[in-house]
């Protein structure tokens, strides 16, 4: 059946206007523009506007809607702003980082580094991005962002979109002063709490915590899978 995708997702950003989980344009824009539908699998296609993890394969998710949108308003996403994603999954939640950091009609242009541990999925990041045309607004890495990415800091945000037993140090310390970590920390079996960390001074940090959140776990140094 012919699924009008542009609809869907418009009727989706406005419901989580009304719910006031999207509180700025920007981040309203930004998910209006970027087309879900083109990252999830063929089988989750006609399902990519339902507000829920999708699976991505290699038995992770791509975050529900009303997540993607919380991250980006915990972490203050504005352009110009360098951001690091530990989690880079399908591509999708850098693609919106994207539009707010870097939007098309913006003369200050930011950039999103995104980190994804599992190689397949990097690929598909790179290929899904690439596709779409974000890649010169997005460089996607392999590697374990648990550690960040030290090549790109320091970093005006950093999203990590797998629970993680504590906040990594390493991201911590890839912040600018100012700077902002969203981090889903708890047991990856329950719940999470969705923690914000703010760097405040060159050794002083804020933390506050937001409200409960389900990831998958976080892998690597720093995470529950240590390997
Ligand atoms: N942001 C993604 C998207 O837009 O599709 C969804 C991310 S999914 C909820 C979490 C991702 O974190 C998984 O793809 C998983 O492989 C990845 N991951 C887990 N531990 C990681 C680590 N240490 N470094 C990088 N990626 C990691």
């Amino acid at each position: 059946m012919f699924k009008n995708f542009d609809e869907l997702r418009k009727r989706v950003v406005q419901s989580l206007v009304e719910a006031g989980v999207i509180k700025r344009r920007i981040v309203a824009e930004a998910l209006l523009r970027v087309p879900r539908e083109e990252f999830v699998p063929e089988a989750y296609r006609d399902s990519a506007y339902v507000d829920s993890p999708i699976p991505i394969g290699y038995g992770q998710t791509t975050s529900a809607l009303h997540m993607v949108a919380w991250m980006c308003e915990a972490a203050e996403l504005k352009p110009g702003d360098k951001v690091l994603e530990v989690g880079g999954g399908c591509g999708y939640m850098a693609a919106v980082y994207a539009e707010i950091v870097a939007p098309r009609d913006c003369e200050v242009k930011g950039h999103v580094y995104t980190i994804e541990i599992i190689e397949g999925l990097a690929k598909r990041a790179e290929e899904n991005l690439r596709r779409l045309g974000y890649h010169d607004r997005v460089t996607v890495i392999r590697g374990d962002g648990s550690l960040g990415y030290s090549n790109a800091a320091p970093y005006d945000a950093i999203i990590v979109t797998a629970a993680s037993p504590g906040v990594p140090r390493p991201l911590k310390e890839q912040l600018k002063v100012g700077g902002r970590l969203v981090i889903p920390v708890g047991t990856p079996y329950y719940f999470q709490q969705l923690t914000l960390v703010r760097r405040t001074g060159e050794n002083e940090y804020e933390e506050v915590e937001l409200g409960g959140c389900v990831f998958v776990p976080l892998r690597g140094k720093y995470g529950w899978n240590r390997d």
